[in-house]
């Protein structure tokens, strides 16, 4: 019996043409074409948004919160993603989207950098007293986390326990906003300001931990217009320059934020799944040891790249490194306090991470292994050219899916083909054979 997981996405059959585009993206093959629509196989579906990304037809809509679902909490607070600040143009200050958000109707606003700082410090020192296997694998990114559960399960103990800052974040928003209102925890409400669907699944089950701080998400370009229109209000009135968060905090926005404290050639960063998929094909091939640390992001060049942003990647990166340099350098927390909070395991995951199952091909492992041949059996009868016309990403696929009882044989069309042809030569055969018993001609 697989589990049941969350997940950050729906497919609209009204919108959906059946089209593949989906199908042919999705990097763990999650996605079928049924009945003329895409569907997702719930268990491998990772909420990476590769499918939104290529939708023509917007059909694959992000299930994330809108500012009327948060009326349920007394008080809002939103956190926004580093990547926010990339999305606007570098004389655009933290501050001044700060005050829009309060404008847009977020009750306060929690920097993120003090908890990225904090994370860094807290990384640093795991990696000074791990003995384990290297590289350790970095975790901030869920999607990377869920890649890993799915198809990478034997390096799921490699991935670094230490919570993301936005975690961080939220915990120390409910602390602070708690004290200074009088209101409880459940009253209080921090929103994610989010670049992809895959920071949603987290807060629904977050892995390693019992329950994310967070409460919810709303996606940058379901706000980014109308927090724009208050940014050029806020333009002309307020900051010209602010501390609220800092260079280092921008960091996390973009690929290559490693750990400075690590010499550089311990350390890699990639970003993109295929080429985060490449890397951690080596790593489990032992090509990687020397490494002791890579950070790995699902989007392409970090969370600047996430689908649910609204500037290009390469652009908003160099905005983020343009806006870096108008900001504070230093740290924002006591390096100290940071090391105590940290032997008191407050920036460690609660649980081990571990696989999540696909679904097997039965339950029962005797039947199962039956099944496997079977597999090998319908896969050898394909023409292996993964054309997809089936429904399913790869003939491998397509085999799995007939032994499982998702989909019928003759979906194919070369082996329909083979199976038209060869009914045909039986039915000659047979009205060769009457014609004869008969007498007439041949
Ligand atoms: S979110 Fe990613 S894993 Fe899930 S169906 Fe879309 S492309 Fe596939
Ligand atoms: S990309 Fe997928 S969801 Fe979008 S129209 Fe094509 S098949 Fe449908």
């Amino acid at each position: 019996m697989v589990a049941q997981y969350h997940h950050s996405l729906r497919f609209d059959i009204d919108r959906c043409d059946g089209c593949m585009s989906c199908m042919r993206a999705c990097p763990t093959a999650a996605v079928r074409i049924r009945n003329g629509h895409a569907v997702k196989l719930a268990d491998r579906c990772i909420d990476c948004g590769e499918c939104i990304r290529v939708c023509p037809r917007a059909a694959i809509v992000p299930l994330t919160d809108h500012m009327a679902d948060l009326s349920k909490f007394e008080c809002k607070i939103a956190i926004p993603s580093p990547a926010l600040y990339a999305q606007f143009d570098s004389e655009v200050f933290p501050g001044m989207i700060f005050s829009a958000l309060k404008q847009c109707g977020f009750d306060d606003v929690e920097s993120v950098s003090p908890a990225c700082d904090a994370v860094t410090i807290a990384t640093e020192l795991f990696l000074n007293e791990y003995r384990g296997q290297y590289p350790l694998i970095s975790s901030f990114c869920p999607t990377v986390v869920r890649l890993l559960q799915v198809k990478y399960p034997e390096l799921v103990d490699q991935l670094l326990p230490v919570l993301a800052p936005r975690e961080i974040s939220a915990r120390n928003a409910k602390i602070r906003k708690a004290r200074e209102t009088g209101l409880s925890p459940d009253q209080i409400g921090a929103i994610y300001i989010t670049p992809c669907p895959s920071k949603i699944v987290s807060i629904l089950e977050h892995p390693g931990m019992q329950q994310s701080n967070l409460d919810a998400a709303v996606s940058i370009c379901d706000l980014f217009q109308i927090l724009a229109a208050a940014v050029s209000r806020v333009q002309e009135t307020e900051y010209k320059i602010d501390a609220v968060e800092s260079a280092s905090g921008l960091d996390w926005s973009f690929m290559g934020r490693s750990p400075r404290s690590l010499p550089a050639e311990d350390t890699l960063s990639v970003a993109g799944l295929p080429n985060v998929m490449r890397i951690l094909d080596d790593i489990e091939k032992g090509r990687l040891r020397k490494y002791r640390y890579i950070e790995c992001h699902a989007c392409p060049e970090g969370c600047v790249g996430g689908c649910l942003t609204v500037e290009n990647p390469y652009l908003a990166r160099g905005k983020a490194i343009k806006l870096q340099q108008n900001l504070p350098a230093g740290c924002m927390v006591d390096r100290r306090e940071v090391e105590i909070s940290y032997r008191r395991k407050e920036y460690l995951m609660d649980d081990y991470l571990t696989g999540r199952p696909l679904r097997p091909l039965d339950d029962d492992i005797s039947r199962a292994i039956l099944k496997m041949k079977e597999r090998d059996r319908v896969l050898a009868e394909l023409p292996r050219i993964d054309c997809g016309a089936c429904g399913a990403p790869s003939c491998r696929a397509f085999a799995e899916d007939v032994v499982l009882g998702d989909a019928d044989k003759e979906l194919c069309v070369f082996y329909w083909r083979r199976e038209l042809a060869t009914r045909i030569e039986q039915l000659a055969s047979l009205v060769k054979t009457q014609n004869q018993a008969i007498g007439g001609q041949p």
